[in-house]
């Protein structure tokens, strides 16, 4: 253990988490055994090896299907309100141990504590969303044509649902699916990201605590590890009716593809690239904050990360001078110390990605007005530490085209109209989240109208990242469309029927069809 992990008390975190001896790599935590190869999961905050997980095999995962198919087969017998009274003590325990899960999401993923600890909020918010929900799974009634009929659609359980998450909201995510999953009667398969097993491991003990005091199956929560092949595990199985894959687009077109092809459905989470539009009118301090904000949190490394600035050339000059004078006041450094702005990125591959990004953008004609650039020596040790970027480009370059996962922000100038500036907004290939600064009423309706914004989120005189879990969340585009959370996400999970009651002694068809015998 390393000085910065015992002075955060990562060691604590751990044994409270029930993931304290996994150094040999052969307990996952869940009451199944993985027998493949060793994952390493090591720390962007200090390059330290937390722990060593072994991957699931496709013998273990067989497994596990079986175990899972199992459990489903009662789970999904249990009135759903007492499904909901489950995921209420799972909300709870996670009450209990918020403070060792947010410490480990930050530690092993290397988000600040304040938005590990607001990870794991986010998955009580959905416990107690869920909770609510699990009174109200209704459906329609709907009159028929025929006399003497009742006509009706519900909406049952859906199976074994498959969870593959991204590395950057390591738990969150999880808990988004699953716990609309349960208390739709579904149990869920969960692939974390190779880059976060031991945050799956500690959810997975959550989950299985629970299930074992209320004397339940722990099938009803399934841990699996590995990498992209232990996802193809879950994309090409027909006993998974519903994969939920969230990650880069490259993943999503594949996952997509092969789940398609055997007739399955997929809720997708991928990438985007998000702008805010500054408008004439828009209140400038609210613009700075939420930009810096947004491109920055999270080493960029959010999905609805402010990629793209979309500033009127009146006030251009006036938005990019306040950026770069904020951007020196940013810290940069261990995101366990909160009085730092910006942590690490996730790992050494991550800050190829941004170096290229950064030489890119000067080459395709772009021009660096914050410079960027690796950060080395005394607290830098783990080599991925970066300088957050501001580069002025044009939007049909293609790395501006491209999400790049850092902390690099694109200045593009508009000199006309709104019209203009929506254009460039909607003129990428990702869907997810935008947003508008102005206090102009006309500009922020016809940002929001059907002519305006093409992005799942739209948002006025706030960022383009956080969300609340009230609403559905997901994008449109290569973004793939998906919704989870809030609203009535929760439908995926389920399948539709359509039921027709007789209560007649005659037996009229539909359509004024005869049939007489
Ligand atoms: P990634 O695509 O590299 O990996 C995501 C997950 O997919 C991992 O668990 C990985 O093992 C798995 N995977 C990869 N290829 C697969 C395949 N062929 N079959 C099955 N599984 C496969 O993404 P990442 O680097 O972990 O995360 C960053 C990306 O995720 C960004 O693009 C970001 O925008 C996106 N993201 C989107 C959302 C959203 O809600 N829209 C949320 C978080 C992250």
């Amino acid at each position: 253990m390393t000085a910065v992990a015992m002075d955060f008390g990562i060691d604590e975190a751990l044994r409270a988490l029930g993931i304290k001896d996994i150094n040999d790599g052969t307990s996952t935590g869940s009451d199944f055994f993985s027998t493949g190869e060793l994952i390493e999961s090591r720390s962007p905050v200090d390059g330290a090896l937390i722990a060593s997980v072994r991957s699931t095999t496709k013998e273990d995962y067989n497994k596990v299907m079986e175990k899972a198919t199992d459990a489903f087969k009662s789970w999904r017998k249990k009135p759903a309100p007492q499904r909901g009274e489950i995921v209420r003590q799972f909300g709870d325990k996670l009450r209990e141990l918020k403070e060792p899960l947010g410490k480990l999401v930050s530690y092993e993923m290397g988000k600040s504590y304040q938005e590990g600890l607001g990870e794991v909020q986010e998955m009580i918010d959905i416990c107690d969303f869920a909770v609510g929900l699990s009174r109200q799974l209704h459906g329609l009634t709907m009159h028929s044509e025929r006399p003497g009929h009742r006509m009706y659609e519900q909406y049952h359980p859906l199976g074994v649902v498959g969870i593959i998450s991204a590395f950057n909201f390591p738990v969150a995510v999880w808990a988004w699916n699953t716990a609309l999953a349960w208390i739709c009667g579904d149990v869920c398969v969960w692939k974390p990201s190779e880059k976060a097993p031991l945050c799956g491991i500690a959810c997975q003990n959550i989950a299985a605590s629970v299930f074992r005091k209320n004397m339940l199956p722990e099938g009803i929560s399934n841990l699996i590890n590995g990498d992209f092949t232990v996802g193809e595990f879950l994309s090409t199985d027909n006993r998974i009716p519903l994969l939920s894959a969230t990650g880069s687009i490259r993943m999503g077109k594949i996952v997509a593809q092969t789940v398609a092809s055997r007739l399955g459905k997929s809720l997708l989470e991928l990438g985007g690239n998000n702008a805010i539009i500054v408008s004439p009118d828009a209140d400038i301090k609210m613009t700075v904050i939420g930009a810096v904000f947004g491109a920055v949190g999270t080493a960029g490394q959010r999905c609805t990360s402010t990629r793209r600035l979309i500033i009127h050339s009146s006030i251009y000059n006036e938005v990019k001078d306040a950026l770069v004078s904020a951007y020196k006041q940013l810290r940069i450094g261990n995101p366990l110390d909160e009085n730092n702005h910006v942590g690490p990125l996730i790992d050494k591959d991550a800050v190829n990605m941004y170096e290229n990004a950064l030489t890119e953008v000067v080459k395709q004609g772009g021009k660096l007005l914050v410079e960027g650039g690796v950060l080395t020596g005394e607290g830098y040790e783990s080599g991925c530490y970066v300088k957050p970027a501001i580069a002025e480009a044009d939007n049909s370059y293609a790395i501006v085209q491209n999400e790049t996962f850092a902390p690099i922000l694109y200045l593009l100038k508009y000199s006309e109209d709104l019209e203009e500036a929506i254009a460039i907004q909607n003129g990428v290939v990702q869907g997810l989240s935008s947003a508008i600064m102005t206090n102009n009423l006309r500009e922020a309706e016809a940002f929001l109208s059907c002519a305006g914004s093409d992005c799942g989120i739209a948002n006025v005189n706030i960022g383009t990242s956080g969300a609340e879990i009230g609403g559905a969340f997901g994008g449109e585009k290569e973004t793939g469309g998906g919704r989870e959370s809030g609203s009535d996400a929760w439908k995926i999970y389920m399948r539709r029927q359509t039921n027709t009651i007789n209560y007649t002694t005659s037996l009229p068809l539909a359509q004024g069809i005869k049939f007489d015998l």
